[in-house]
């Protein structure tokens, strides 16, 4: 039996969704095939094509064959029509940035909004998200979603985090899903951080050709993102590649996890800092990173990373053991899972370049030797663009849709509705 149509917004945006997907999937296709596959009603579906023949989403093509009366037109998907917007999370700072439908970078941008508080720290963010919309370069196309990698353990289905260690306690269970599509009235997509980025660069990077790859996050946190055939590696829970918090030194540094000795509590970025700060009394004056401290007082991880060219340098040695464990750490996974390649990406990546031989000999002596041997391991070629490009690849996987997929959000907003 078919149902009244939608008039709520939300069910009216799932159901948008899901005509744009099948007018992709099938095009060129007749309002009247597109009612008879999602079971809305004829001027339910009139409603919504007529939006998107305004945004200039859809395009009427000509007229198909006559069955009976009237020639029915045909109707196509237009790819140069809209953005999507894509944001990747951090403690301190939020990367944003837009892609046109094919994914292609018109926009990156760096912003400081303190992300310790969810809700202060999202409406900060809303507000970013609505401004640049808003923008006079972006007034003549619609954006038609907003992804969203986050770094933590989520439910991404439901948009919800479960806990995020490198965030702190106030983010358990905070719908950001929620929260977001509230403020800025747009479907709000979220995975975490990593496997957005191993998305990316599957569909966008260096890993186009390859079905089965590993993108391992070097930043604050570190994680993996893992694609086995294709498909995000999510784990029972969804929270497979939680790399970051292998075990590797007894008696090691306390991690945030409660536990002690996680590769995270050594090479994430706050352990590199700490371990810095704690140290630098002990540094000879005449080594460089000790004078960029007697010079400003502070001491970034940029400071680190770019004095760690000079060889025997406190940095150099130091970025050398992080590069050992790292490349340790590496074998490990591979041996798991044995992908075709390995992308290093995040903030940390730069000096994964600069120590990119002593990762490929740790790999090379810790993993199995014919995995080894296949397996390419290169830095990211995204960059930092990783996130916010994986984040903009959440919305298009959502409108590339499989057809199955697509009926099953339909059901769920006529469900929804109906409740
Ligand atoms: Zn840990």
């Amino acid at each position: 039996m078919k149902k009244a149509p939608g008039n709520s917004k939300y069910v009216k945006k799932l159901n948008r969704m899901a005509v744009i997907n099948l007018i992709k999937n099938h095009e060129p296709i007749s309002r009247q095939q597109l009612a008879e596959i999602t079971g809305l009603t004829p001027p339910a579906i009139s409603g919504i094509i007529r939006e998107l023949l305004e945004a200039g989403i859809v395009k009427e093509v000509g007229l198909d064959k006559s069955t009976g009366g009237r020639r029915p037109i045909k109707l196509s998907f237009n790819p140069d029509a809209g953005y999507v917007f894509g944001v990747e999370v951090t403690r301190f700072e939020t990367f944003v940035g837009t892609c046109d439908l094919k994914n292609n970078p018109t926009d990156f941008r760096t912003i400081k909004i303190d992300m310790s508080e969810p809700k202060k720290g999202l409406k900060k963010l809303a507000a970013v998200v609505k401004e640049i919309m808003n923008e006079e370069q972006y007034k003549e196309k619609p954006f038609l979603g907003v992804g969203v990698a986050f770094p933590g353990l989520l439910y991404a289905f439901e948009g919800k985090v479960k806990r995020s260690i490198n965030l702190g306690t106030s983010w358990d269970f905070f719908p950001v899903k929620q929260v977001l599509e509230k403020e800025i009235d747009m479907p709000v997509f979220i995975e975490n951080n990593s496997k957005a980025s191993a998305l990316a660069e599957r569909w966008f990077g260096g890993a186009t050709e390859c079905r089965d790859l590993v993108y391992v996050n070097l930043g604050e946190g570190i994680s993996a993102g893992v694609i086995i055939n294709d498909r995000i590696l999510q784990g029972a829970q969804g929270h497979a590649g939680e790399i970051g918090h292998m075990s590797i030194q007894k008696d090691g540094p306390l991690c945030n996890c409660g536990n002690r000795g996680c590769l995270e509590s050594v090479c994430g970025i706050p352990a590199i800092m700490r371990k810095v700060k704690n140290e630098i009394s002990i540094i000879p004056d005449n080594d460089p990173l000790k004078k960029l401290w007697a010079e400003k007082g502070e001491i970034s991880i940029e400071d680190i990373i770019s004095s760690s060219r000079i060889k025997n340098s406190y940095s150099h040695n130091l970025l050398k053991q992080v590069a050992e464990y790292i490349g340790k750490a590496i074998a490990n996974v591979i041996n798991f899972y044995n992908p075709e390649c390995v992308f290093i990406g995040g903030k940390m990546a730069p000096a994964a370049k600069y120590f990119i031989d002593i990762i490929k000999t740790a790999v090379n002596t810790h993993a199995f030797p014919e995995i080894a041997r296949s397996t390419d391991i290169q830095i990211s070629s995204l960059q930092e663009k990783a996130g916010v490009m994986g984040a903009c690849a959440l919305v298009l996987r959502d409108l590339f849709k499989p057809d199955s997929d697509i009926l099953e959000d339909v059901q769920q907003a006529l469900n929804y509705e109906e409740a």
